[in-house]
């Protein structure tokens, strides 16, 4: 054991010996230095490739999220188109129950008769308040015709169908109506009130009558085949030298329609069903503008 130990204090003495020992011990801190770079190395590599595939993931993400709310804009626009499409489609055949059976009621009747008619009456007013609930939940308002231009002025003859009407307000009046039933409707109405109105089967039909015959006011639908309301008025007021007051009457009972009316140059907008005394008020009114102008 001694001469072990006394073995070793020699070899240590010796310069050579430590210059050896200290070049192992650089080497292997060399090497381990290098393992822990290359360790490093590996680690932000690893790292590098887990942000490149988060990078791409969260792409991907961000793309199926575009492609998402592209696809919910898409469907929210159709439905939007499919429930305003809807409302006109139902408006068009209500606006004849409705007018219809403001005519019947003021003819003679039972009044089981009359009940009837009260009950057919309010079932086509709920099934409309019913389909403006629908729209209005989807977002979709109904025209505002609250803010009617110009504002009414006090009406006389609210409600009562005679032809003394006529007398009072006298005005030749050009029905464009696409619709069969909604122009016959209209025609009867117009008819109870002492009006011989003329008809119109589309927007072309309009300008071809207006160009042969004077009229002070036309009802203008605004869907119609061939030309529509909107595109017949401005043909007239660009073409012709005295103008008839033009008033809307219309399916297109939804925001903005109103509006799109009056840009095309109408004077004023009822959306069906048309409420009779709307009807006469605006009748009235715009008699009573062409008799003061
Ligand atoms: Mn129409």
């Amino acid at each position: 054991m001694i001469e072990n130990a006394m073995l070793l204090a020699n070899l240590w003495l010796n310069v050579w010996f430590q210059v050896a020992v200290i070049c192992c011990a650089a080497i292997a801190a060399l090497i381990m230095y290098k393992r822990k770079v290359n360790s490093l190395t590996d680690t932000i590599r690893d790292l590098d490739r887990r942000l490149v595939e988060r990078a791409v993931l969260l792409q991907y993400a961000k793309e199926n999220e575009k492609k998402a709310k592209d696809e919910a804009l898409i469907k929210q626009s159709e439905y939007t188109t499919l429930l305003t499409q809807l409302s006109h489609d139902m408006r068009t055949p209500m606006n004849s129950v409705l007018g219809l059976t403001t005519l019947m009621k003021s003819t003679p009747l039972t009044n089981e008769q009359q009940d009837y008619l009260q009950s057919i009456k309010k079932s086509s007013e709920d099934l409309i308040d019913a389909l403006d609930e629908t729209l209005r939940t989807a977002g979709i308002t109904h025209a505002e015709e609250k803010q009617q231009a110009p504002k009414k002025q006090q009406v006389t003859y609210t409600g009562k169908l005679s032809p003394e009407f006529a007398e009072h307000f006298p005005l030749k009046i050009l029905i464009a109506e696409d619709d069969d039933m909604n122009s016959q409707l209209a025609l009867m109405l117009l008819k109870r009130l002492g009006y011989e109105a003329d008809y119109a089967g589309n927007g072309k039909e309009v300008l071809e009558i207006v160009s042969e015959k004077k009229y002070d006011l036309i009802l203008m639908d605004v869907q119609m085949p061939e030309m529509d309301g909107l595109e017949a008025t401005r043909m007239i007021r660009l073409c012709l030298n005295e103008q008839p007051v033009i008033i809307a009457m219309t399916a297109n009972a939804m925001d903005g329609d109103r509006d799109a009316c009056l840009k095309a140059g109408m004077d004023d907008y009822l959306s069906k069903p048309v409420n009779v005394e709307e009807l006469m008020q605006a009748l009235e009114t715009w008699s009573r503008r062409s008799l003061t102008s």
